[in-house]
């Protein structure tokens, strides 16, 4: 199984790539810049070259960069919606040069708009971004607790969007166990997992799962509340986890763990915990 987290970039690419090693990851996933601001420095190609060496020797991969976080694709503001689809593309293009697998992207969020406004909003936003740059990489939608107008809680929503690109060869989708929880994915009992499953395949198809964040979740379930949690210590559980990891749909697919990190030590804890309840 492929396993590793969200790692920092600070100091560079192939620092990263030495963070997700010494934790013991063989995939990983990073920002491609600073997630709060809009402004870019070049990628250095000497940076970009020693990450694709490192990576390479260590074995990790695949590598999911994670969009910047002002990005709303289905903001209803003229300005932000199409500096969102502009720094999208520049997400998408610093992927790219990495050599990076996949770009995960949340759809977006406008308060006070019915969803079907939003998947629409969403959809002109992607078609355009792929026009401006016909991607290599493979774009994840991501799907979301269904906080503050978010849309892309039900996987029909995200399904919905797919269905309205021009191209989705390139289109694939990353589930994260707590945003899925908080919205009323019941992933506790084998049971829960296995509607999960179907609902999976019955809306995106179990094709476009390329990735799996995988966090426990801190709120109670169908709270639309996203507050990460350590694995197995959350309102999910051990149990939850020992069946989900245990599912084939999911069991093969690269998960990535975006857990808090208070201590050196949760991240090597949270590894060791998914290992153990993996082997059952
Ligand atoms: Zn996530
Ligand atoms: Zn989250």
């Amino acid at each position: 199984m492929r396993l590793g987290f969200h790692v920092s970039i600070s100091g560079g690419f192939s620092l990263a790539v030495q963070r997700a090693h010494e934790l013991g990851c063989n995939c990983m996933q990073i920002f491609s810049r600073n997630p709060r601001g809009w402004t870019v420095k070049p990628i250095d190609p000497a940076d970009a070259a020693e990450f694709k060496k490192l990576r390479e020797q260590w074995d990790i991969g695949p590598v999911f960069v994670h969009t910047n976080y002002l990005i709303n694709l289905a903001s209803p503001k003229p300005d932000l919606f199409e500096r969102s689809i502009e720094q999208f593309v520049i997400d998408l293009e610093r992927t790219e040069k990495l050599g990076a697998e996949y770009l995960v992207t949340h759809l977006g969020s406008a308060s006070g708009r019915e969803p079907e406004w939003m998947i629409e909003r969403v959809t002109v936003a992607l078609n355009m971004a792929m026009k401006l740059h016909k991607p290599s990489a493979v774009i994840l939608l991501e799907n979301t607790a269904g906080e503050k107008g978010d849309v892309g809680y039900e996987l029909q929503q995200v399904q919905d969007v797919i269905a309205g690109l021009a191209h989705s060869e390139n289109i694939g989708i990353c589930y994260d166990t707590c945003h899925g929880f908080a919205a009323g994915y019941d992933i506790r009992t084998p049971a829960g997992v296995e509607a999960l499953a179907k609902e999976i395949s019955t809306t995106v198809g179990a094709d476009r799962l390329k990735g799996i964040h995988l966090n426990d979740c801190l709120k109670e379930f169908a709270s639309r509340v996203d507050r990460h949690w350590h694995i197995g210590e959350g309102k999910i559980g051990e149990d939850g986890f020992r069946a989900f990891l245990a599912h084939p749909l999911f069991r093969h697919v690269p998960k990535i763990m975006e857990t808090p990190k208070e201590t050196d030590e949760d991240d090597p804890r949270n590894l060791k915990k998914v290992r153990s309840l993996q082997k059952k």
